[in-house]
């Protein structure tokens, strides 16, 4: 373990920096931050290679456990000032902990393999919130995964971890271009529903089945015509007022609970 003070520390600076999605994709790592959203990833088995934590919390009992844990996995392990903590979460009021992860993707073809419940289709999804709300809602579905097709914002932006709540260490991700999802979904034995403003099935009376692949397409421009053109069916939710479409990751909390009160795998909740 040990005390960083100086915002011109290499690690500091380099941890920083994964702010930006540039350095993300250079270093392969991304951050958490919180005690609640670091322990879910420790409980889950994802190793962090820096734990950073804000000096003179050591001994509270949450601080505590994930200090043990992390420095038996071997991370780096520092203490700084708030001031540091700050500049490293960009927030006024920081969390007491963050913690670096090497990205995990899955690959896509576990999608098209899977024999069971749902993987989730995000065509170019823009805004990282939205992203880690639909991470959020997938992992309380049980959702199999989400794939990622086409140009999306990044997954491991701060901004998407944040929203997802520490889904994201739960849920499967892949990512693949158009084309090959195209390509694969040929061969594809499940059904493959896309949500789409045009469509004239309501989204109540879709034969929802498993294994299949639920497709959301992006926030201003909806799913291209090739992708729907790849589904099997096309489903649309009602708007009753004004409004021409709903929020893309309110329309996937909906489609996703109507696949969940079809299909659920027997599994209640609580
Ligand atoms: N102007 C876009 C369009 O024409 O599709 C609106 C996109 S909407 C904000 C983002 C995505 O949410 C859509 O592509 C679709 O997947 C889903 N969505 C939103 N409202 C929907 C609705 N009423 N029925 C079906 N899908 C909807």
């Amino acid at each position: 373990m040990r005390q960083i003070h100086s915002l011109t520390n290499p690690v500091i600076k380099s941890l920083r920096a994964l702010h930006e999605r540039k350095r993300r994709k250079a270093e392969g790592l991304f951050l958490a931050e919180g005690t609640r959203i670091v322990t879910e990833a420790f409980d889950l088995g994802w190793s962090p290679q820096h734990f950073v934590f804000l000096e003179g919390r050591e001994d509270d009992t949450m601080v505590k456990r994930l200090i043990r844990q992390a420095d038996d996995q071997g991370a780096d392990v520092i203490s700084v000032s708030e001031a540091v903590l700050s500049k490293l979460s960009r927030k006024d009021n920081p969390q007491m902990v963050l913690a670096s992860f090497a990205e995990k993707w899955a690959e896509p073809s576990t999608a098209f393999a899977a024999q069971k419940g749902c993987w989730l289709v995000l065509d170019r999804v823009r805004d990282p919130g939205n992203l880690g709300t639909i991470l959020r809602t997938a992992d309380a579905v049980a959702a199999e995964g989400v794939l990622l097709v086409g140009e999306c914002c990044d997954a491991f932006s701060v901004e998407a971890v944040r929203a997802s709540m520490g889904a994201l260490f739960n849920i499967p991700m892949a990512q693949m271009t158009e084309a090959a999802f195209i390509d694969a979904a040929r061969d594809y034995k499940g059904a493959i529903l896309g949500t789409a403003l045009p469509a004239s099935v309501d989204y109540r009376e879709a034969e929802w089945q498993e294994p299949m692949m639920l497709m959301m397409g992006n926030e201003q421009a909806g799913l291209t015509p090739a992708l729907m053109a790849a589904a099997t069916g096309l489903i649309r939710m009602p708007m009753l007022g004004r409004s021409d479409s709903l929020n893309l990751a309110v329309a996937t909390g909906v489609a996703l609970y109507e696949y969940h009160r079809h299909i659920g795998r027997g599994q209640s909740g609580n």
